[in-house]
């Protein structure tokens, strides 16, 4: 007889898309000719760059000819990929990287998924409430908590609350924690924190010998100036700073699967006698031996992104998706609405009206104004009384949503 790991099952069934899913479908079934718009979506709808397409195209042509075919790559990507990263990303904002810090990946996903490996069981950890739920569930799923209490918290998570009164931006942990999550910009709420708010974060984690794991994947929807695109703009945060970075929604790599995370080699781990370890040495460890890297297609492709015509490209579409989040924004403010987000992040967390429940919320405009968001209680405790909107929808649909919802809420 096998056993089950045990962790899994303490896990609640995906429920949050499922039953999003099962409600819209009964209110087709009871209403067959209503006009339902989603915006609710969190997956892209643009086309992949033109210059995307091209390269991609090519690098399948290469891998046609003997001379040209390439097998196995570098587990952790190809250079000329990891460089034009550097070159793009990081080095114009006065960060230095150097090549190995980079480990290109199939997306920010199974990285912030699995890089919790890296950690001793008993660490703790810190959480924002609400939260894009893979940092919790993976946590739970290595033994890193107990089981949840009835407000859907796992016992030993430190949740942070983000709430109406903190603007969305949670406080520093009361008590020390070993690894924080950090997402900025921040999927659900769309908030994102200055340079001097995050740095009290890295001046808390070097105090405290604590790990950041800084989830930028929608890192390049940032309009304002003051908002940091990377963490390694804050001074010292290469010593306790990890960052996930993603091609998804910055070039419509949803379906196509590439991003990237790096790793600088100041930041330690400790092992029970005190002595260090590097955690760029230990991810290139596990990379190498659970991965075997990114299609060189796919790479060819995501290396286009940082061509001339590729950021044109990328950023009309980019432009396209904050012209829907203005119009979503500002329609629903103007309608009465408390909103967060929607500035430099393709999400607008929205305050229910009259304390309404997220899912008395959600069953409300589909019924009157035939909209599907998604209900902030199932991105946590503190998400109750919030909804999501997002902004990847198309102009049209966009615009007859807010319509409806000023005029039929
Ligand atoms: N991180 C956050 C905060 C996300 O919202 C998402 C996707 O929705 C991801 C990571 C996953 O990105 P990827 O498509 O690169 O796996």
């Amino acid at each position: 007889m096998a056993f089950v790991n045990e962790n899994y099952l303490k896990l609640p069934g995906s429920y949050l898309f499922s039953e999003i899913a099962r409600r819209v479908n009964k209110f087709k079934q009871e209403n067959p000719s209503a006009d339902i718009i989603r915006l609710g979506i969190g997956d892209v709808t643009r086309p992949l760059p033109a210059a995307v397409i091209e390269a991609m195209k090519k690098a399948v042509e290469e891998m046609g000819h003997a001379e040209t075919f390439r097998g196995y790559g570098p587990e952790q990507g190809y250079e000329f990929l990891s460089q034009a990263i550097i070159d793009h990303d990081f080095t114009p904002r006065g960060v230095n990287l150097s090549t190995d810090e980079v480990f290109i990946s199939d997306g920010a996903k199974s990285d912030t998924a699995n890089f919790q490996e890296l950690f001793g069981v008993n660490n703790t950890i810190a959480v924002s409430d609400p939260v894009y739920p893979v940092y919790v569930d993976t946590n739970v799923m290595a033994g890193r908590t107990g089981f949840p209490n009835e407000k859907g918290q796992f016992e030993k998570l430190v949740y942070l609350p983000c709430t109406e009164e903190n603007g969305m931006k949670p406080a520093l942990p009361q008590s020390r924690v070993d690894m924080i999550y950090l997402c900025f910009p921040n999927n659900p709420t769309g908030m994102t924190l200055s340079h001097e708010e995050l740095k009290q974060w890295v001046d808390y984690a070097r105090e405290n010998k604590s790990i950041i794991l800084f989830d930028a994947a929608y890192e390049s929807f940032i309009r304002e100036e003051n908002v940091p695109h990377s963490i390694f703009e804050i001074e010292g945060a290469r010593e306790v700073a990890v960052e996930f970075r993603s091609f998804s929604k910055t070039a419509g790599f949803t379906g196509t699967r590439c991003g990237y995370t790096i790793v600088p080699k100041e930041v330690m781990v400790y092992d029970t006698k005190g002595e260090a370890h590097s955690l760029n040495t230990l991810w290139l460890r596990r990379q190498t031996t659970k991965f075997n890297g990114v299609s060189y297609p796919v790479q060819a492709a995501a290396a286009a992104v940082f061509t001339e015509a590729g950021q044109k490209q990328v950023k009309e579409t980019i432009d396209y998706y904050m012209e829907n989040a203005r119009i979503i924004r500002d329609g629903l403010q103007k309608a009465g609405y408390k909103v967060f987000g929607g500035i430099n992040a393709p999400y607008i967390w929205m305050k229910t009206p009259d304390n309404m429940e997220s899912w008395e919320f959600f069953d409300k405009l589909i019924r009157e104004a035939n909209v599907v968001g998604t209900p902030g209680a199932g991105f946590g405790a503190n998400g109750e009384g919030y909804f999501r909107l997002t902004a990847f929808g198309t102009r049209e649909n966009t615009e007859r949503a807010i319509e409806r919802i000023i005029s039929k809420m």
